[in-house]
């Protein structure tokens, strides 16, 4: 069994390091929150004082923090006192540019480097069953890979160093605009006298057909099971969304890409947050759109 550092033990990183404990690994965990650190102790983390002493000991370091600045002073703090041959492991969602520059640190200091963020949410993170996206060499990703096990459902080495940010941030732009497609199309119904379950029965076997009307439908009624049926808690919040659509627009300019629909879903969702809606699910959009009261 591994001993393995554990930093940001926030919605996502405390029930992670849980079924790390849960496969018999030893997990040294930090974070700057008091009460994180005390959910972690109660799911069986050893609590350290402070990063460098998590990481002190430590086989693998894996850290789950807000974004890009978070990860690359954590790195900056810990990389000279991580063992020589430890493994990096970064789930965070970030900016390509600081996934980058978190390898480069990790490998001037001697240690193999992996951006490995989750798609999944915290119902992924507590059963279980998230999707790894890798980016790294072949040889820090098979080192990587049984480590993520117990808290994947899906391991996928998307490529080199940042192709795993790199398929998060597109990944969750297609999410973004279908979502609003969807929500449109349901408000559209609305006003032209066509039933939700119509429009859900027809389009979630037509061309029209996606993972934000099947698994996430926008209104409640068709899909159980979606945020919709329990007032747009999240879920995924649209403060998230908007995160993650802004990753997108960052690494499209810095690449020349052109991504209209993508900018306009980042404005749509940074309206919407900016109404006070950041916390409610990305799906709650579709009130917006319909021109519910704020
Ligand atoms: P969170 O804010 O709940 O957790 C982040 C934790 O990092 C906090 O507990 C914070 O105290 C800690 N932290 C910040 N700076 C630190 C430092 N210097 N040292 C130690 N700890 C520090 O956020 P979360 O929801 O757990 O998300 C974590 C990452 O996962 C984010 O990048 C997010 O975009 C991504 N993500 C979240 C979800 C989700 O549904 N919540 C889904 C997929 C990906």
């Amino acid at each position: 069994m591994t001993t393995i550092a554990f930093i940001g033990l926030g919605n996502m990183g405390n029930p992670m390091a849980a079924n790390l404990v849960k496969a018999g690994h030893t997990v040294l965990g930090f974070d700057l929150v008091p009460e994180n650190l005390a959910a972690a102790r109660g799911n069986g983390v050893t609590v350290m004082a402070d990063a460098g002493a998590a990481v002190r000991d430590a086989d693998v370091v894996i850290t789950m923090l807000p974004a890009g600045k978070h990860v690359v002073s954590v790195y900056e703090d810990i990389a000279a006192r991580a063992k020589k041959d430890a493994l990096f492991i970064d789930s965070s969602t970030i900016d390509i540019e600081s996934a980058r520059k978190a390898h480069e640190i990790a490998d001037r200091h001697g240690h193999l480097s992996v951006d490995a963020p989750v798609s999944g949410g915290t119902g992924g993170a507590t059963a279980g069953t998230l999707t790894f996206m890798a980016g790294g060499s072949q040889d820090a990703f098979a080192r990587a890979e049984p480590v993520l096990k117990p808290m994947a459902g899906r391991i996928v080495h998307c490529g080199e160093a940042g192709a795993g940010q790199a398929a998060k941030i597109c990944n969750n732009m297609i999410l973004g605009i279908s979502m609003i497609g969807v929500a449109e199309a349901f408000v559209l119904a609305e006003k032209i006298g066509l039933s939700h379950q119509a429009l859900f029965d027809v389009a979630s076997t037509s061309s029209g057909q996606c993972w934000s009307l099947t698994t996430y439908c926008p209104v409640p009624g068709p899909v159980p099971t979606s945020p919709a049926n329990r007032d747009y808690a999240p879920g995924f919040a649209a403060a998230l969304m908007l995160k993650d659509l802004s990753l997108a627009q960052d690494a499209a300019r810095s690449a020349g890409a052109a991504t209209p629909l993508g900018a306009q879903a980042a404005q749509l969702y940074a309206l919407f947050s900016g109404q006070g809606h950041g916390g409610v699910d990305f799906s709650g959009i579709v009130r917006m759109l319909r021109g519910d009261p704020a």
